[in-house]
C-alpha cells in the first residue's frame, strides 16, 4: 500500500462587501475573502495538499485566476474536480487536517457542518477530517483582521 502526504497554504484578504466562504459554508460576518473565485482559504489549502500529495501542479495551475470561467466560482466545485483528478489516479484520501487562523468571528459553531461539507466531497467520513481553528492573537495581518490564512495536510492512499 502506498500512502502519499500533502500539505497546502492559503491567504486572502478581508475586504467588506464579500462573503465569508470557509470550507464551503458561509460564515455570519461583515467582511470577506477578496479573489477571483469565492476566497474559500480553506479548500484551496486543501486542494493543494491533495494535488502536491499526487505531485500535481498546484491550484493556480490547475484552475488560473485569469479564465473567467473561474471568477467567483463555488470553491466545492473546485474541490469536487480535485476529487475526480484524484480517483482518476488511484487515489483516495485516507485523512485531511486543517487549521484556519481568522482573528474574528468564533468558528467553533460552523465547525461541525464544515466537517460534514469536506467529507463529502472527499468520499470520506467526517471523522477523517480535522479542522482546528486559532486567532493570531490580535498581531499581524490576520490578527488585525486583514487577512484569513489557512493550512491544511491530506494522506492519500494508493488503491
Ligand atoms: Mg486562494
Amino acid at each position: 500500500m502506498e500512502t502519499r502526504v500533502g500539505f497546502g497554504y492559503d491567504l486572502h484578504r478581508l475586504v467588506r462587501e464579500r462573503k465569508l466562504i470557509i470550507a464551503g459554508i458561509e460564515v455570519e460576518h461583515d467582511r470577506g475573502a477578496l479573489a477571483h473565485s469565492d476566497g474559500d482559504a480553506a479548500i484551496h489549502a486543501l486542494i493543494d495538499a491533495i494535488l502536491t500529495a499526487m505531485g500535481e501542479a498546484d491550484i493556480g495551475q490547475h484552475f488560473p485566476d485569469t479564465d473567467n470561467k473561474y471568477k467567483d466560482i463555488d470553491s466545492s466545485i473546485l474541490l469536487y474536480e480535485v476529487m475526480q483528478i484524484c480517483r482518476n489516479k488511484g487515489y483516495i484520501v485516507n485523512n485531511v487536517s486543517l487549521t484556519i487562523v481568522l482573528e474574528k468571528p468564533k468558528l467553533a459553531e460552523y465547525i461541525p457542518v464544515m466537517k460534514i461539507k469536506l467529507a463529502n466531497i472527499l468520499g470520506v467520513g467526517s471523522d477523517r477530517v480535522g479542522i482546528a481553528a486559532k486567532t493570531n492573537e490580535k498581531i499581524g495581518a490576520t490578527g488585525r483582521e486583514e487577512a484569513i490564512v489557512a493550512y491544511a495536510i491530506a494522506l492519500l492512499i494508493k488503491k
